[in-house]
C-alpha cells in the first residue's frame, strides 16, 4: 500500500469536528487525499471490501489536530531566542523538520507558525510526510521589542507598512504583531509596545488580501489596542496590569469578546517548565507556577464570558516541546472544557479561527482527509495515545520509511 492508495479506516467513535456522531462502529473511506465516504461499519464495509482495511476498533477518530501557535524553527528544549535565532538557515530548517515530524506523530496535521525569520517563508516543508504549515512570517514588533531577533523590528526608517508588506510579498499566510513585551531579553511583559493605529495598519493590509492578523498581547492595554484595531486574534491569556500581575480588566475582556476576537490558549507553555526534572525549587519554577495558575483562571473567565478560543501550544518557545499537543488539551480539560467541545476547538474551531475551514478540521465526504485516531478522550484523566495519523489522505506509518 503506497502513500496515496485508497483505504478504509474502521473505528468505534467518530468526532467529525463539530461533535461526536451518534452510535458506535464507523468506517471512513479515504482516496486521493479526500474523505469519500463515512458511515456505519455494518452498512459500508461490504461496499468497500476490495480496499485495504485499517482496523482501529475500540478507538476514536477525530479530524487531525490544528496547533494555532508554534515557532517551528525553535527547539523547545529551554534554549532562548537569543541563542537560537542567529543560527544559519540550514540549522533552523533542520530544527523545523524534526519539530514538524514530531508534531505530526503527535496527531497535529496543521500548524500555524507565529514567529520565524522571513526566509522560513521560502522553505517547502519536507522531505517525507509533513503537517500543513501556515506561516505568518516575521513578527512585527517595536524596536528591540519581543522577538525582534526574527528580523521584524520597527525603526526610525522602518514602519509597520514596510514589515507587513515584506511578509506578505514573501508569501505569509497572515500577520503576527507583538504589542507587549514578553520572554525576549530586555523586554517587559507588562509593557504595551504598539499603538492601536500601528496594529490597524497591519490589519488593513492583511485583510485586503483575505488574511488574518493575530497579536501577542499580554497586557490589558495591548488587548484593548488589538481589539480596537480590528485584529482577529490575541495570543496568550495574560491580562497583565501595570504592577506586572494578572488582573483581568473587564473592559478589555468585554471588548474582545464582543468583537469576536479569538484568544490563543497557550495554557501548557508555562506548565512545560514544571514537568522538567530538577526544576523544583527554582525561581523560574515559582514564576511558571504563578503563570500557569492565572492562565487557567483567565481561560475560565474568557470561556465563561462567551469568548472564542483557539488551541495553541507555543511549541518551540523556551521549554515547550513539539509532539506534546495533548499537554495543551489536558489543562483545558482540567479547566472544565468537555471532550466534545475540546475536540471541536482543536479541529473545526481552530480551522475557523485561522480562516481555513475548507482546508482541514472536518471529517465529511469531499473534505481533505486529515485524521487522527486516539485510544480515549478522557483528557483530564490521562493523555490518550495517538494510534494513527493521516494527512492529505496519506498515512504516517506508510510514509515513515521515506524518512
Ligand atoms: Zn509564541
Amino acid at each position: 500500500m503506497s502513500g496515496t492508495d485508497p483505504f478504509v479506516l474502521a473505528v468505534s467513535r467518530v468526532h467529525d469536528g463539530l461533535g461526536f456522531l451518534p452510535d458506535d462502529d464507523y468506517v471512513v473511506v479515504v482516496a486521493e487525499g479526500t474523505v469519500v465516504d463515512l458511515g456505519p461499519r455494518a452498512r459500508l464495509l461490504g461496499r468497500y471490501s476490495a480496499l485495504p482495511l485499517v482496523d482501529h476498533s475500540g478507538a476514536v477518530l477525530t479530524p487531525g489536530w490544528i496547533d494555532a501557535h508554534v515557532h517551528s524553527t525553535m527547539p523547545g528544549n529551554g534554549r532562548p531566542i537569543e541563542e537560537v535565532a542567529p543560527a544559519p538557515f540550514e540549522t533552523r530548517i533542520a530544527v523545523a523538520t524534526a519539530n514538524l515530524r514530531a508534531h505530526l506523530a503527535g496527531g497535529v496535521t496543521t500548524v500555524r507558525d507565529l514567529g520565524s525569520h522571513l526566509d522560513y517563508l521560502a522553505w517547502s516543508p519536507g522531505p517525507g510526510l509533513m503537517p500543513r504549515v501556515l506561516r505568518y512570517g516575521m513578527p512585527i514588533t517595536a524596536e528591540r521589542g519581543h522577538m525582534h531577533l526574527f528580523g521584524g523590528a520597527l525603526g526610525a526608517a522602518r514602519t509597520v507598512t514596510d514589515v507587513a508588506r515584506a511578509n506578505l510579498a514573501a508569501g505569509a499566510d497572515g500577520l503576527k504583531l507583538v504589542a507587549s513585551g514578553g520572554g525576549t531579553l530586555g523586554t517587559v511583559p507588562h509593557e504595551t509596545t504598539l499603538t492601536s493605529d500601528q496594529i490597524a495598519e497591519a490589519v488593513r493590509l492583511a485583510h485586503a488580501q483575505g488574511k488574518r492578523v493575530t497579536v501577542h498581547a499580554l497586557t490589558n492595554g495591548a488587548i484593548l489596542a488589538a481589539t480596537a484595531a480590528g485584529a482577529d486574534g490575541i495570543e496568550h491569556l495574560g491580562f497583565l496590569a501595570a504592577d506586572g500581575l494578572s488582573h483581568v480588566q473587564q473592559e478589555a475582556l468585554e471588548a474582545a469578546v464582543a468583537a469576536g476576537v479569538v484568544f490563543g490558549s497557550t495554557l501548557g507553555c508555562n506548565e512545560a517548565y514544571l514537568h522538567l526534572s530538577g526544576s523544583n525549587g527554582t525561581v523560574e519554577h515559582d514564576e511558571q507556577s504563578v503563570r500557569t495558575e492565572y492562565y487557567r483562571r483567565n481561560a475560565d473567565r474568557v470561556l465563561g464570558a462567551g469568548g472564542r478560543m483557539a488551541v495553541g501550544t507555543d511549541a518551540g518557545w523556551k521549554h515547550t516541546p513539539f509532539g506534546a499537543y495533548v499537554r495543551e488539551l489536558q489543562p483545558l480539560a482540567g479547566a472544565g472544557v468537555p471532550a466534545e467541545r475540546l475536540l471541536h476547538l482543536a479541529t473545526a474551531g481552530n480551522a475557523d479561527a485561522l480562516g481555513v475551514p475548507g482546508l482541514t478540521g472536518m471529517i465529511r465526504p469531499g473534505h481533505p482527509a486529515d485524521l487522527v485516531v486516539i485510544d480515549g478522550v478522557d483528557f483530564a484523566a490521562r493523555a490518550p495515545k495517538v494510534v494513527e495519523v493521516v494527512v492529505a489522505g496519506r498515512r504516517l506509518v506508510s510514509s515513515e520509511t521515506q524518512w
